[in-house]
């Protein structure tokens, strides 16, 4: 029998306010233990907890962005449930009356387009960190994330396949980070996700038995913890077992889901409006004053990318991935206006640099302007693309000017047909035998001439000269 997979996911994003969703506590990451709390955050009996209006200001941008119906009225719920980590007992979160509701975001695998509704965006505060140590049978709760705002995003259960999965997770946080309200960053755990997934008999219309997938902290791993969960239910089906209902964890050292706990001990969160917080009403302006700061998002300005500059999707949407990216090329296009020219080298040269050294586009240790200056170089002659390359290493490493490279050493493209035609002369005489072998039929050995050219001038000579000049002395 056929199957088809049906996957809902939940994301939860770090907003990138200064301070906390509910008092003036800092937000800054990495500080020593309990430095960043007060009795707010610390949940101390007789509090009061206040709204941070920017934590609102970046929600409203997210629904926005996403094609959300921003509620006129919302609410704040007590989500109760006991945990070391959460000082209150409870945390406040949103529950039948969520700020956005009704969004959709546009995903693309394998060149086809396809629409993923987002159920609901809502508000929450982060909980704390446990810490276990090492070898002792104690644990340690650091508060400093504590009340730390977070979005919680809800997908419909619209998505296919893991493919789809993890298109969908990058064009979320990839908006995301074009909006500046989340770094997305899932390793530190600033984008995190939870993915529900179940099967069930082709063409059929009722959900199969969904099970909850926690701890990936990457795409692939999302990706790789969804076809091992989808092959796990398949198996059960077909063996005429039944799917049960539970949240599972990822290991990915085996590469397996393992039950983490069943239905039976799902909480019952006894979910109620939280009395020390007002409804939180936002008005036309509110949300007319956001959408005027709205920046040009990823679908959009992969679309200009390929109707502007002649681009092809893909190089388009691997340039578009972050903001930043996508102004350095653009930049570098000014200055050079050919603009696969400069997206080859940008994918190719540039992004494996950076990957190597392990740094983002703004620590590029070459210029939008010196990359431009280094590929007019090339268009003008004066070095060839080979040789541009093993400049580029330099520019890489050492920071200098590509001109100044060149000079140094002596990298400059010989297009002197004489001085060609002496070193193609000496490479014949050198290799009689490949002569005569060549002029017997052996013609793959042009190759082999060219090869032994361009080693004798370091690389130096213009390829297109020593084509010509050999066709003509082996005739
Ligand atoms: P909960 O709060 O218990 O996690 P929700 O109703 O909020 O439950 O649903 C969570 C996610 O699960 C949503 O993204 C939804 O699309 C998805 N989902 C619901 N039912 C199924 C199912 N049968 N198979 C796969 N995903 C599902
Ligand atoms: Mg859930
Ligand atoms: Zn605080």
């Amino acid at each position: 029998m056929d199957y088809e997979t049906v996957i809902g996911l939940e994301v939860h994003a770090q907003l990138l306010t200064n301070t906390k969703i509910f008092c003036s506590c800092s937000t800054e990451f990495g500080a020593p233990p309990n430095t960043h709390v007060c009795p707010v955050c610390l949940g101390m009996p007789g509090v009061l907890p206040v709204l941070n209006r920017k934590v609102v200001d970046y929600t409203i941008l997210m629904a926005l962005a996403t094609n959300c119906t921003i509620a006129p009225e919302s609410r704040f719920a007590r989500k109760n449930y006991f945990y070391p980590d959460l000082p209150k007992g409870y945390q406040i979160s949103q529950y039948e009356l969520p700020i956005a509701e009704h969004g959709r975001l546009l995903i693309e695998v394998n060149n086809h387009k396809k629409r993923i509704g987002i159920t609901r965006i809502h508000m929450e505060e982060d909980a704390g960190k446990l810490i276990h140590h090492p070898r002792r049978p104690v644990s340690m709760v650091d508060f400093n994330r504590t009340g730390v705002p977070l979005i919680e995003i809800v997908s419909e259960p619209d998505i296919s396949t893991p493919e789809e999965a993890g298109a969908y997770l990058r064009q979320l946080r990839a908006i995301l980070r074009y909006l500046e309200i989340c770094d997305g960053n899932m390793e530190e755990g600033s984008f995190r996700c939870d993915a529900n997934v179940s099967v069930r008999p082709a063409g059929t219309d009722t959900f199969g038995t969904r099970t909850e997938l926690k701890n990936m902290n990457s795409f692939k791993h999302v990706e790789n913890a969804l076809s091992y969960e989808i092959h796990r239910q398949k198996e059960l089906v077909e063996d005429g077992m039944q799917v049960v209902q539970e949240t599972r964890l990822w290991d990915p050292e085996k590469g397996v889901t393992v039950s983490m706990r069943g239905k039976e001990e799902a909480h019952d969160y006894r979910y109620f409006p939280d009395p020390n917080l007002v409804p939180l009403v936002i008005d036309k302006e509110w949300v007319e004053e956001i959408r005027s700061g709205l920046p040009e998002l990823p679908d959009a300005r992969k679309a200009r990318f390929i109707a502007d500059y002649g681009l092809p999707s893909y190089d388009a949407e691997v340039l578009t991935d972050s903001r930043p990216l996508a102004d350095y090329f653009e930049e570098c296009v000014k200055h050079f206006p050919e603009p696969k020219t400069v997206s080859n080298w940008v994918m190719v040269s540039l992004l494996a640099v950076l990957k190597g050294e392990n740094k983002t586009i703004e620590e590029s240790p070459i210029s939008s302007e010196r990359l431009a200056e280094l590929l007019r170089l090339i268009d003008s002659g004066l070095i060839s693309g080979k040789i541009a390359k093993t400049v580029f290493e330099e520019m890489a490493s050492t920071g200098k000017a590509p001109e100044t490279i060149v000079r140094e050493k002596g990298l400059i493209q010989i297009t002197d047909t004489d001085a060609i035609a002496d070193v193609v002369r000496q490479v014949l005489a050198d290799h009689a035998k490949e002569v005569s072998d060549y002029k017997a039929g052996k013609t793959k050995l042009f190759g082999f001439f060219v090869g032994q050219v361009m080693k004798a001038t370091g690389g130096k000579a213009n390829p297109k000269m020593v084509n010509e000049i050999l066709k003509g002395m082996l005739r």
